[in-house]
């Protein structure tokens, strides 16, 4: 038997790390946390200094049990959990249960910033005792996790029937969902015009100009507000005929690369570029980080994914910057490294950036290794790493100020090129800028131009913020110092999992329950649910791990305050409560264009009030005394006296009238944005996708007009649609995504032939011997654990599926079938 053993927290980490150590160190995995709080009263005792009651889980005890007995053979145990404050808790806990034991064997902390073999060895080497301020903050934080969580909800069961758990970090979380959600809902789009006008210099070059003012007033979302004003600047311009160039403006402009990735950028980053979840991110994230086979053996390919850090170690840096100038030349390399500092305050915590372990393994030679998502988001960090040392772009901005010889309007030119790409050579990323990427013509002031006709004027109307995804979700609670690293990905699970909450699209759309919630806290704990106290409470966490705060003080502070809340709330008149939700659910029903849908679903009277009862909230007629179910009002419907669900086209904006002279209007409902056109006494909507954000009319034309016919190739008909999955080219039963969603509303016949002529090939993986394309239509991924029945996987035109025990399941989140892994297959079973 060996005679040092070390513990981590994960099977594949143990494998990794066995072959650096050699026969004289024997390596197990705890399987993450050993102990836990158990949900039932009394597992925190705030009456004896909040007393923690640990429970060894279930499915931990044969892990325990294996690791107390290699402990009593070994001469040294080496605590070696993941380097944050959950994995010292870990540490912790394992030790307690070999104290427990009365084992004597020495005990050791170790912390490998990255799975290589130098940082394992040196991590072993220079192994610490247990950091108890960590385990410290650690524990407070679950203790009040415990606390807020094991009290509240209750409260909520009682007072709101129907609900489910409330959490201390998801609370807040769900109300800025909600809050969100509410200012949608009232908001009311307003119509404004643009301008702009193509000009023609002595030269007889081109170039497009926008208009900036009219007699003295900015063009802006307020102004002009109608055709009429539009059209008053359209025919000044068709008069004025030429323009005199006023002021020339041309410059370099630098951008910086961005910061290396942090686990909350990593997760916008992966959600916007590789529409992951944030769940997907860090478990493939994990498993970089845990070590993989990559030929010349098993090895952590990126450094620790749970951080807040965007500091680099100084060799990280050199052997980055040795390789962007064997890559790219000496162009590339600024002269002296970029260096970025870390927001948080708490040194102790201050970790590296997520980053390669070793930059020159390439996303191209070691792509054979890794899984389809493996490789993506490896890529992603790695390109991300690099750029961050490289240079800055630069981009020549050019402008030209254009006005009539009254200088009564005024147009702006924008020209925008890049010089020298610097770090977009590694990293792409979208540049917002005005300017379609070309020069503008040699002009100086004092010049005159022609103003070519026609002059284009549009219409559009403002648009609410948009609904959260995970990225924006992550990006405003890391903002708001809400979570950490170690909790976005849960925050985000516990929600939809509590059916508070559902995706949509790719956005969160608040539940019922979700919203009633939120306001039953807002109203009565209101200070639990603000974004300034829950971020201090982090703070404060942070100060216990720096060894600055006790935490018996910090939690006794909190438990006093809260403790008598609860106590207050569990008294509270029902009619008290139910008056707090009323007033809450009218403003989110009933606000903006929602107003008139305040009535009665059976006899349309307005007299009506929101009640709160034994089986929820739901609304009452004052007059006809019937009950009324909440959600249809959620989603934006009324009711007619036969019954039949019919759309309150009152409600929402008008956007204008189609060819027939049918009203179109733009609303929001429980999918999102929506147009909608009443044609012959039936609702025509059509959602509107976000690769077409502007609401228009021309867009609510094309929209409404779907799936439709565009043209014809070989005698057969072309036609286009926008479905589940997007957009899409129909030809001869066969269904092509539109791959650039942009060009979708302007598609012509000669686009749509290219599109069809270079359709993706069919997968060969499953092609047949003899060449024929006739797909097979499911691979086999591997066994159910729980029946050790075989699961297949594969894909039709309704999405990615899983076939187990002769029933199908969707597989959500992901496009090809290629990229399902068990794990997915088994989720989707499992919750299906
Ligand atoms: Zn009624």
């Amino acid at each position: 038997m060996a005679k040092k053993l070390v513990i981590v927290e994960s099977p594949a980490k143990s494998k990794t790390i066995t072959k650096y150590l050699g026969s004289d160190y024997a390596v197990l995995a705890s399987f993450g946390h050993v102990r836990d709080l158990p949900s039932q009263n009394g597992s925190v005792e705030p009456k004896s200094n909040f007393k923690m009651n640990y429970q060894i889980k279930d499915t931990s005890q044969k892990h325990v049990t294996a690791i107390v007995k290699a402990a009593k053979e070994a001469e040294i145990v080496y605590m070696a959990s993941d380097q944050d404050r959950e994995g010292e808790a870990i540490a912790w806990n394992l030790a307690e249960i070999l104290r427990e034991k009365k084992l004597k064997t020495e005990i050791k902390r170790a912390t490998f910033t990255e799975i290589t073999e130098k940082a394992v060895k040196d991590g072993i080497k220079n192994a610490r005792d247990i950091d108890y301020h960590l385990v410290d903050a650690q524990q407070a934080r679950l203790s009040l996790d415990y606390l807020v969580g094991f009290h509240l909800s209750p409260v909520l069961w009682k007072k709101l029937p129907g609900s489910r758990s409330a959490g201390r970090v998801q609370s807040v979380a769900l109300r800025l969902i909600v809050e969100r959600e509410k200012e949608i809902r009232a908001f009311v789009p307003s119509e404004y015009w643009s301008l702009q006008a193509t000009l023609n210099s002595a030269n007889n070059e081109e170039f497009l100009s926008k208009v900036i003012s009219f007699e003295g007033k900015k063009l802006s979302n307020a102004f002009p507000k109608n055709e009429k004003d539009a059209s008053k600047i359209q025919e000044y311009l068709e008069n004025a005929k030429t323009l005199i160039a006023r002021e020339i403006e041309s410059k370099d402009a630098k951008r910086n690369p961005f910061a290396p990735f942090n686990t909350a950028s990593l997760q916008q980053d992966a959600s916007n570029k590789l529409g992951f979840s944030t769940d997907r991110t860090m478990k493939t994230a994990q498993k970089l980080y845990e070590g993989i086979e990559i030929g010349s053996g098993t090895r952590g390919l990126i450094t620790y994914m749970r951080t807040d850090g965007t500091t680099l170690s100084k060799d990280a840096v050199e052997s980055i910057r040795e390789y962007i100038v064997s890559q790219f030349g000496d162009k590339y390399l600024p002269k002296s490294p970029r260096i970025y500092k870390t927001k948080t305050k708490n040194a102790q915590e201050a970790h590296e950036a997520i980053r390669p372990t070793d930059i020159s393994l390439s996303p191209e030679k070691i792509g054979k290794y890794l899984s389809s998502d493996e490789l993506k988001l490896y890529e992603l960090i790695w390109k991300r790493t690099l750029a961050c040392q490289m240079s800055e772009a630069i981009f020549l901005r050019q402008s030209i100020d254009l006005s009539d010889k009254a200088d009564k309007v005024m147009l702006r030119a924008n020209g925008n090129v890049l010089k020298f790409d610097g770090f977009l050579k590694a990293y792409s990323v979208q540049i917002d800028e005005d300017g379609d990427g070309s020069l503008l013509p040699d002009i100086k002031i004092g010049d005159e131009v022609n103003i070519l006709m026609p002059i284009e004027k549009k219409q559009h109307f403002t648009a609410a913020k948009p609904r959260y995804t995970e990225a924006s979700l992550v990006k405003d609670l890391e903002e708001l110092g809400i979570g950490r690293p170690s909790t976005y990905a849960t925050i985000i699970k516990t929600l939809q999992d509590r059916e508070y909450v559902h995706i949509d699209k790719r956005q969160f759309v608040p539940d019922l329950k979700g919203v009633v919630v939120t306001s039953f806290l807002k109203g009565f704990f209101t200070k639990y649910v603000e974004y300034e106290f829950t971020a201090g409470l982090e703070e404060e966490l942070d100060i216990i791990s720096d060894g600055k705060l006790e935490k018996l003080k910090f939690l006794r502070n909190f438990w006093d305050e809260f403790d008598a809340k609860v106590a207050d709330s569990m008294e509270k008149d029902p009619s008290i409560i139910s008056s707090e939700i009323a007033k809450f659910m009218q403003e989110y029903m009933f606000s903006g264009t929602h107003a008139d849908e305040k009535q009665c679903l059976h006899c349309k009277s307005k007299n009506i009030d929101i009640k709160t009862g034994k089986f929820g909230v739901y609304v009452k007629c004052l007059d006809c005394d019937q009950n009324n179910s909440i959600d249809k009002y959620i989603a934006g419907m009324v009711i007619t006296e036969d019954g039949e669900q019919k759309p309150s086209a009152a409600s929402g904006t008008l956007v204008g009238k189609d060819e027939k002279g049918n009203e179109i209007f733009y609303k929001t409902g429980k999918f999102g944005p929506y147009f909608e056109a009443i044609q012959d006494g039936k609702a025509k909507r059509a959602s509107i996708p976000a690769f077409i954000p502007e609401v228009s009319l021309e867009n609510a034309l094309f929209l409404l007009s779907l799936p439709k016919v565009i043209g014809k190739f070989e005698d057969k008909p072309i036609s286009i649609g926008i479905g589940k999955f997007g957009p899409y080219v129909l030809y001869n039963g066969e269904y092509i995504s539109i791959v650039e969603k942009e060009k979708t509303a302007t598609l012509t016949q000669k686009e749509a032939i290219h599109i069809i002529q270079n359709k993706p090939e069919k997968k060969s993986r499953f092609a047949k011997a003899d060449g024929t394309t006739r797909e097979k239509k499911t691979r086999e991924l591997g066994e159910h654990p729980k029946t050790k029945k075989q699961i297949l996987v594969g894909k039709s035109r309704y999405g990615v599926y899983a076939l187990y025990m002769k029933k199908f399941y969707t597989i959500k989140g992901i496009e090809n079938a290629e990229d399902a892994t068990l794990e997915d297959a088994i989720n989707a079973i499992d919750n299906g």
